[in-house]
């Protein structure tokens, strides 16, 4: 079976204007929608159908593709010969805020709107973390000062469990439906019911604990498992650890915001760890081997004889590893030969003495 010219589809001209297309879809829309066509499949895939030309025309980049190249130019769900590109009914209802402009309007973006769940807010709190907790992984146990839910009445906000009676205006759906005269007809909306604000149900005795709300004030130490390779200003989101919901809702996210603190002699840049090494001039012209610093403790490093100031020498794998990867970055040494201002006349002798030495003197190439 062929697919079906998306223009023919909505009834309109291949010129249509935006504001044309969005009428031609709503009208049909209401036409085939399963609530007024219940357990018709036949009106089901037209309304797909409908939304599917829609979804495409109503789209600039889309509608020029489907107008160079058909059904072909429209990817793997446009060939799907017939059948429904990619698209199910969640992705539909959820145009119909585009579309009839008004969220208590006509289908209130679901085919049966449900009772309402509350949700909690999201709570955000700072981490600090070593320079050394980033590049292990860390799990962090933190108390958190959060709306937490009411140990006496489990979050419901009642009493027990007799202090509860189904909504008498919505009888329990949480919705009411209204008929209403519209230029396209008798339309039936839905809204929310206000009486119990959606959640069906409405407490006849509140719980003296925390008078009805179902949270209170409370704390809860949560752990935290930090991955290696985080850095300063990301976010990690813990699911379901933030705010409770009032009355047995679905709980906030807990947001944590990563903070680095400054390590005493090591410099994070990006994933490599920087370390500034001064030697004394006497090891730069002999050559040594020197201790230095690492975050997993030290490592000793060797300096040719002959190093001049600033070379880097490399530490492989010794830096922060890439978030999510075995990746591990570098430390890198920077070298400093450092100069003393401070010498005993012996040492100032005995240094004289090299000055006018032919291997003392710098070469006059550009450094
Ligand atoms: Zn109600
Ligand atoms: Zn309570």
């Amino acid at each position: 079976m062929s697919k079906r010219d998306y223009y023919d589809i909505l009834g309109v001209q291949r010129n249509a204007s935006a504001e044309e297309l969005k009428k031609a879809y709503r009208k049909l829309a209401i036409k085939y929608h399963p609530d007024k066509n219940p357990d018709d499949k036949q009106a089901e895939d037209k309304f797909k159908e409908a939304a599917e030309a829609y979804e495409i025309l109503s789209n600039t980049e889309k509608r020029q593709k489907y107008d160079q190249f058909g059904h072909a130019g429209m990817g793997a769900g446009g060939q799907a010969g017939g059948g429904f590109g990619g698209m199910n009914m969640d992705d539909i209802f959820s145009h119909f805020g585009d579309i009839f402009g008004d969220n208590e309007g006509f289908f209130s973006g679901g085919r049966s709107r449900g009772r309402r769940v509350s949700r909690g807010s999201n709570l955000r709190i700072k981490v600090k973390l070593t320079l050394q907790e980033i590049v292990n992984g860390v799990e962090k146990k933190i108390k958190v000062n959060k709306l937490t839910s009411c140990g006496s009445c489990g979050g419901t906000g009642a009493k027990d469990k007799s202090s509860f009676q189904t909504c008498k205006t919505c009888g329990g759906a949480g919705a009411i439906r209204k008929v209403s005269q519209t230029f396209l007809g008798q339309m039936q909306t839905t809204a929310t019911c206000p009486s119990c604000n959606g959640e069906g149900t409405q407490i006849t005795s509140k719980c003296t604990s925390c008078h009805g709300d179902g949270v209170m004030n409370g704390e809860e130490t949560i752990s935290i498992n930090i991955p290696p390779g985080v850095s300063e200003g990301m976010q990690l989101s813990v699911g379901g650890k933030g705010n409770a919901a009032p009355r047995g809702g679905i709980p906030g996210d807990l947001i944590i915001v990563i903070e680095e603190v400054a390590h005493e002699t090591l410099n994070r840049e990006a994933n490599h760890i920087v370390y500034d090494l001064s030697i004394n001039f006497i090891d730069a012209v002999l050559g040594s081997s020197v201790d230095v610093p690492t975050i997993d403790g030290k490592a000793r490093i060797k300096i040719e004889a002959g190093t001049q100031s600033g070379k880097v020498l490399r530490l492989r794998g010794k830096g922060v590893p890439e978030l999510n990867s075995i990746v591990r970055g570098d430390q890198l040494v920077y070298i400093n030969v450092w100069t003393p201002k401070n010498l005993t006349s012996q040492e100032r002798d005995l240094l004289s003495q090299l000055k006018d030495s032919d291997n003392f003197k710098p070469p006059l190439t550009k450094k």
